[in-house]
């Protein structure tokens, strides 16, 4: 019986950190002897070529009071000491477990130095480490596995800036000073946010901070992020944490074809940013210019921006993302609309926008961990709450003969046919409700039941929601369900 418990506390305690984690690569065994008392015993190992992260996890029998404590060494220089307080621990070139150093994985002789402090005369305890090794660039969970299971709604904030790009914030003097990223953690966790991406510009230094803080946030899921900053627009990548090069045109980028097939080789979400602010000595790379996108590999565009609310004093001005994500679902492409604060000073009231969840890109995943939240983004069952409140709601459904669909999904009727769909509000009113389809208004009246129904067309179209307030201020923005017409 209690063998079996080891078993299943083992399999829990599996390392979650590598997209590719579950059976380890090299388990090593061996014995601690009472003659290793007080000294260091290496137990060594070889890295092959191309890995980029490597996990250790070692367990060994306590029951004669045998210590082990852990070091790390690569074939070239001490890699930490985390002593008896951590039985795994992982590294990378952009961020390892606290007492670790990040940076390159050489190839060759690795040595695992197991401490020890104490071991009885005469006694024996069997040790195992398990090492696994990550290979290819995958999407990061920098918490060892969810941090909520339950599928459900999840709010978060989906950019953000702090000192590894130009985020401030003040000093105990009052001076601005580059804003450490527990900050903006601090500010989130304050909003009752459920999910954060740091989105600092072109770096990966940033992760290193994320992965110390995330044990201590339990319950605000840290998403690797960063914005690929080029000279004609931005985009957000969500998920991986390997370096990406985001020197567009230059020779090692040439296209933007090789930027997004980098981005999708390591499983990462493509987000375009304020597309729609402008471009040149004003705001140098700032709109989105980029000849030949393949919006095919664009899982999201950011179509409200709390940097640009705050410029243009309010949600719906020119600088408003919503018309160019519109023209890409014209264009037939399914693309998720999310926000994003864009917050560069954590230390902004919570009432401003830009503020850190101001607006708020709400997801309904199956899971809080970064695989689930950006499942939900790719799925498209998401809505955007502007006032980046705890509670406001706006979610629809469709259903035809063929079948039925939620937000973010196809449904196919025959045409002529009358969609039924049913839409579902909280926080607000029914008669706020405004359908859209195509980018144009529809004249359909949502009923007290949230109740409306549409013709399916000749050709491919979509529908969505925004809610509004009895002043007819835009509160959230929703995404769509696509219609395909059957013969
Ligand atoms: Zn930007
Ligand atoms: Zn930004």
């Amino acid at each position: 019986m209690v063998r079996w418990l080891a078993l299943i506390f083992l399999f829990l305690a599996s390392p979650a950190w590598a997209a590719d984690a579950g059976k380890p690569d090299l388990v090593l065994t061996g014995q601690v002897l009472g003659a290793d008392h007080q000294t260091y015993k290496p137990v060594t190992f070889d890295v092959p070529e191309g890995v980029i992260r490597l996990t250790v996890e070692v367990d060994y029998a306590r029951d004669q009071k045998t210590v082990v404590d852990l070091g790390l060494l690569d074939p070239v220089r001490f890699r930490g000491w985390s002593g008896g307080n951590k039985k795994r621990f992982t590294v990378s070139a952009e961020d390892a477990t606290p007492s670790y150093l990040p940076g390159p994985l050489p190839a060759g002789r690795w040595t695992l130095l197991l401490g020890v402090p104490n071991a009885r005369p005469n006694s024996s305890a069997a040790y195992e480490a398990r090492i696994t090794f990550e290979r290819r660039p995958g999407v990061t969970n920098f918490a060892p596995g969810p941090l909520k299971a339950a599928p459900g709604w999840y709010r978060g904030d989906l950019h953000m800036h702090t000192a590894h790009s130009d985020g401030s914030c003040l000093a105990q003097s009052g001076v601005r000073a580059p804003c450490p990223v527990y900050r903006t953690v601090e500010a989130a966790k304050a909003r009752g946010l459920d999910f954060i991406a740091i989105t600092d510009h072109n770096t990966t230094s940033h992760y290193e901070a994320m992965a110390e803080l995330q044990p201590a946030f339990d319950q605000l899921l840290l998403i690797p992020g960063r914005e690929v900053t080029t000279f004609q627009g931005h985009a957000n990548v969500f998920g991986p944490t390997a370096f990406i090069d985001f020197r567009l045109g230059d020779p090692s980028v040439p296209t933007i074809k090789a930027l997004q097939d980098a981005v999708a080789a390591a499983g990462g979400v493509f987000s375009i940013n304020h597309p729609s602010s402008p471009s040149g000595e004003q705001c140098m790379g700032c709109g989105w210019t980029v000849p030949d996108t393949d919006y095919d590999q664009v899982q999201s565009i950011e179509v409200a921006n709390g940097g640009s609310q705050r410029a243009q004093g309010g949600v719906e001005g020119p600088l408003f993302g919503v018309p160019f994500w519109e023209a890409q679902l014209n264009a037939g492409h399914r693309i998720t609309a999310v926000g994003g604060s864009d917050n560069h000073d954590a230390g902004l009231t919570p009432d401003t926008p830009g503020s850190v969840g101001r607006p708020t890109t709400v997801v309904h995943a199956e899971e809080l961990s970064t695989a689930g939240i950006l499942a939900g983004v790719r799925a498209g069952r998401v809505f955007i709450d502007l006032d980046g409140t705890r509670d406001r709601i706006l979610d629809f459904s469709a259903r035809s003969k063929a079948g039925a669909a939620a937000m973010g999904g196809v449904l196919t009727a025959r045409k002529g046919e009358a969609v039924a769909f049913t839409v579902s509000v909280t926080g607000g009113e029914m008669a706020g409700v405004e359908v859209i389809r195509d980018g144009a208004k529809l004249p359909v009246a949502v009923g007290a039941n949230g109740a409306f129904t549409v013709k399916m067309g000749d050709k491919a179209s979509w529908v969505r929601l925004n809610l509004r307030d009895a002043q007819g201020r835009l509160l959230l923005i929703g995404n769509p369900i696509y219609l395909i017409p059957l013969p």
